[in-house]
């Protein structure tokens, strides 16, 4: 079968049909695991502590508004500095201290729930990046990326794209463990989670040196792209962004598209832009 008849093959896998839109473009250390461990120990510590205070001050409303503004500054301090001693030697690791540090990571409340970390998967110097949120359910259980259903639609993004898993592509999420709500479903992660975490994902690309991103869903987009979290994804499709210097392109999460097929064609679009930003690189 040629390559043309096998992309129109993945293509109606993926509910899109034989179409091809041309479109512009407009455009474990120890020493790490004791110091991300003291990440969240500083942010408890300051929670213990506000909760102490926010006590006393009931007492006291004289001097509430000074303490509360302490308190937010304390705050702000303790996570810049836990954050750069965090920062500091990921940035210098290498692939085997790099899994090793996240396997053990207990930089963020995550890691109390999580059965293992999804570190990430594929070739270690591909072309093409694809970044997701997090582990969700069965990736917790079998510690990779995108499995189950949307992991078989992003399987197919990526057989149109002439590339696949551990073959000229990488799959990697903006957290590595998985984040759940009070019932045990499977919750985006909050800003501190993704600030915590983030720091890796940083290190990846930078080992990978992709030449384009492919930010799959809001979280990945607005994490990357340092945008409001509530910035909305069909506001960051169909243009090219870049981070760190490496072309971005964001577009739906593949779990999105199972419960909203009729975007896929949206999708394939913005697959599309990425196939031409990657022609271009
Ligand atoms: S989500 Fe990331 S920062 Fe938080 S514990 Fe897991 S690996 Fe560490």
């Amino acid at each position: 079968m040629t390559s043309s008849l096998l992309q129109i093959k993945y293509l109606n896998e993926m509910g899109l049909g034989p179409v091809w839109l041309p479109v512009s473009v407009n455009a474990t250390a120890p020493e790490a695991v004791v110091h991300t461990g003291l990440l969240h120990m500083q942010t408890q510590d300051v929670a213990d502590v506000s909760l102490a205070v926010a006590t006393s001050a009931d007492a006291d409303a004289g001097v509430d508004a000074e303490i509360s503004l302490a308190l937010q500054q304390t705050t702000r301090d303790a996570m810049a500095t836990a954050t750069d001693v965090l920062t500091t030697p990921v940035l210098q690791m290498d692939w085997a201290e790099l899994q090793q540090t996240v396997a053990g990571c207990r930089a963020c409340g995550l890691c109390a729930g999580r059965q293992q970390t999804v570190f990430g998967v594929g070739d270690q110097r591909a072309p093409w990046l694809f970044v997701g949120e997090g582990p969700g359910y069965n990736e917790n259980i079998q510690g990779q990326p995108f499995v189950g259903a949307a992991g078989q639609l992003l399987d197919n993004m990526l057989k149109a794209l002439g590339v696949q898993r551990g073959q000229r592509a990488y799959i990697a999420n903006v957290v590595k463990c998985r984040p759940t709500d009070d019932a045990g479903k499977d919750r985006p992660p909050s800003a501190e989670e993704i600030a915590a975490c983030l720091p890796y994902l940083r290190r990846q690309i930078a080992l990978i040196q992709p030449q384009v991103i492919v930010a799959l869903g809001k979280t990945a987009a607005v994490a990357l792209l340092g945008l409001d979290m509530n910035t909305p994804v069909a506001q960051l499709r169909a243009k090219q962004h870049a981070f760190e210097g490496v072309p971005l392109i964001a577009t739906y999460h593949p779990a999105y598209l199972l419960r909203k097929p009729l975007d896929k064609s949206k999708a394939w679009q913005d697959l599309c832009m990425a196939m031409q930003v990657m022609q271009q690189s």
